[in-house]
């Protein structure tokens, strides 16, 4: 089967260029309750972004604390509820943050169109109407949260995306300026999510030309920035990591991720870890699975003096593992990309379980 996918409707790309902002705006205004709502990540509360930000007296501006949790469908339908029941249906949502922001703006465009909890959405294209014009502005760069047709959102009883060709950005604003003060740490993880994106889309079953020539661009992106040139988050990295992340993104899109993402879920869903660190948690131990590609991230991580910690499975119980390996199973997609259509005579719950135990 061809998978048959929805690009952003528009870019802008370029320092300065959240400036531009007011101007897209303008002609949406129109659009049902003539205001809009802003996500702002928290940490620009009381920073110069924060007082560049287009709004007008009646929009609604809403700084959100994104740590130590990963967005959640009550957290989406509470806000939806809340600016419904005060000021109606905006004229559209507008995230400025990262991953966590990017899928909180395009859950929130859909749930503000489609009745009823988030939860009964987490799937693919389980979501009825188009929601409403979404904007977004990222401002930490590796998820490719900006360009994905989905909007992960952890519910009670999963971590599952809304899922479908409405999720997708109407435009996103590309601005590398925005992603300079993004810490050492969190640059070299969610940096490390494009890498491992385009590692697990080339290594698997569903790798074509299409996933390939993002894959190949933005690998070769991450090698200057994190390998060739020691200097880090110079203004030159800034603009490569964002246009690496957006082309990891479209890879991914076009072809799948694998064995880590579905080790990653796993931590996140049982003990909170944030998406980009899980990731590079478990693929430091996935060396039978994608050898260069660990050893390569490795150096990476060497070369800019951050350290992933050890031994961590030490301080988990059986049960948390157990948990963890089931969440990892059955996201089958990823393991029959990874591994091939017989994958579950390779792979059981226990070689999972002791995938868990390496970390
Ligand atoms: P994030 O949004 O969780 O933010 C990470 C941290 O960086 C936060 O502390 C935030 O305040 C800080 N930060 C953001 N911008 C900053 C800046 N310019 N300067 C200083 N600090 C800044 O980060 P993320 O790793 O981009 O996103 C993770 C989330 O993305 C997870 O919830 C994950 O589920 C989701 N995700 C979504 C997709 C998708 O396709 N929709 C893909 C991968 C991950
Ligand atoms: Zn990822």
């Amino acid at each position: 089967m061809h998978k048959n996918f929805k690009n952003i409707d528009k870019v802008v790309f370029g320092r300065g260029s959240f400036s531009e902002m007011d101007s897209i705006l303008a002609e949406k205004r129109s659009e049902n309750n003539h205001f809009f709502l802003f996500v702002v990540d928290s940490y620009f509360s009381g920073k110069e972004l924060a007082s560049r930000i287009p709004a007008k007296p009646e929009d609604v501006v809403r700084f959100i604390d994104v740590d130590p949790h990963e967005p959640t469908t009550d957290q989406i339908d509470n806000l939806r509820d809340e600016i419904l029941a005060s000021k109606g249906l905006p004229s559209g949502v507008i995230g400025i943050g990262g991953g966590s922001i990017m899928d909180i703006a395009k859950a929130i465009s859909l749930m503000f169109t489609n009745e009823g909890s988030s939860t009964l959405y987490q799937g693919l294209n389980l979501i009825k109407k188009p929601g409403i014009y979404h904007l977004g502005v990222p401002t930490i760069s590796g998820t490719g949260a900006e360009v994905s047709m989905t909007a992960v959102l952890t519910g009670p009883v999963k971590k599952l995306g809304l899922k479908c060709d409405w999720t997708v950005f109407n435009q996103v604003i590309l601005d590398p300026e925005l992603i300079a003060s993004v810490p050492v740490d969190k640059w070299l993880y969610t940096g490390m999510d494009t890498y491992i994106h385009c590692i697990e889309s080339e290594n698997g079953t569903l790798n074509n030309a299409y996933s390939h020539a993002y894959a190949e661009q933005a690998l070769k992106l991450c090698r200057e920035i994190y390998l060739d040139d020691k200097s880090g988050q110079t203004p030159e990295n800034d603009e490569k990591l964002m246009v690496a992340s957006m082309m990891g993104g479209l890879s991914l899109t076009y072809s799948e991720v694998g064995v880590c993402h579905a080790l990653s879920y796993g931590l996140s869903k049982i003990l909170g870890e944030k998406h980009c660190y899980a990731n590079c948690l478990a693929f430091q131990h996935l060396e039978d699975y994608y050898g260069e590609g660990v050893a390569e991230l490795k150096k990476m991580l060497k070369t800019h003096n951050v350290e992933l910690p050890q031994d961590l499975s030490k301080t988990w119980t059986d049960e948390q593992i157990t948990a963890m390996a089931e969440v990892a199973y059955n996201l089958p997609h990823m393991w029959n990309h990874a591994i091939g259509t017989d994958w579950k005579e390779k792979v059981t719950i226990e070689t999972i379980m002791e995938l868990y135990k390496r970390m």
